[in-house]
């Protein structure tokens, strides 16, 4: 499939890929600050994890993805793209598998009641200046609004963006700063 298709097709199957001014402002951080090696916690069909290979040919992705059509989805896709050699789909829930490799950019966009413990677990992996950027921090608007979420689900996720908003926000090793881009993104610099 070629982009267009791939946001077809995600939509129609309710795959919740970047949004466009999200992935251009990933896009732009990797071109700007000289970003070689990624690590992605959830590639869906291997949209992002494209996108950012494309920024430049130094670039190299990891990208772990536990769904099985998903997995099968993406890596159809990266083949498409001739991008097999700089991206490494790994199928697996990214917290039973431990990775040694160092990465420049850390970016986590799965499951929302994981987040603190993505953050925690991979932290280690990321290189001296490196990064974790986070997708989804507004969910909607939803993070800031006041009003009661009728939804049980929605008001649970919600309520995890919120507590890893928190964590960020109190975390004494890192500094982070919160974007209103696309559906909100944190970045996350560890601080000297
Ligand atoms: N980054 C993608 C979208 C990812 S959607 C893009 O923008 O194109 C989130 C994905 O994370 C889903 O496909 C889901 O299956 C996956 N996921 C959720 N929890 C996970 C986990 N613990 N380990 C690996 N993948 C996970
Ligand atoms: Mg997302």
């Amino acid at each position: 499939m070629n982009f267009k298709q791939i946001e077809k097709y995600a939509k129609e199957h309710n795959v919740p890929i970047m949004q466009k001014t999200g992935i251009e402002f990933l896009s732009k951080y990797i071109a700007e600050n000289n970003v070689k090696n990624i690590l992605e916690i959830g590639s869906a069909i291997g949209y992002s994890a494209i996108k950012m290979a494309l920024v430049n040919d130094k670039v190299k992705v990891t990208t772990i993805e536990k769904d099985d059509e998903r997995y099968l989805m993406a890596i159809k896709n990266i083949k498409d793209f001739n991008l097999e050699k700089r991206i490494t789909l790994v199928h697996a829930d990214a917290l039973d598998i431990t990775l040694d490799g160092k990465y420049d950019l850390i970016f986590i966009d799965a499951a929302k009641g994981q987040y603190i413990k993505f953050f925690d677990k991979y932290s280690k992996n990321l290189s001296k200046n490196g990064v974790i950027i986070s997708d989804n921090m507004e969910f909607h608007g939803l993070v800031e609004q006041e009003e009661r979420i009728p939804s049980k689900n929605l008001r649970q996720l919600v309520n995890h963006i919120r507590d890893y908003i928190e964590f960020l926000k109190t975390n004494t090793e890192f500094d982070t700063t919160f974007y209103k881009i696309g559906d909100g993104i944190s970045v996350s610099c560890r601080n000297e």
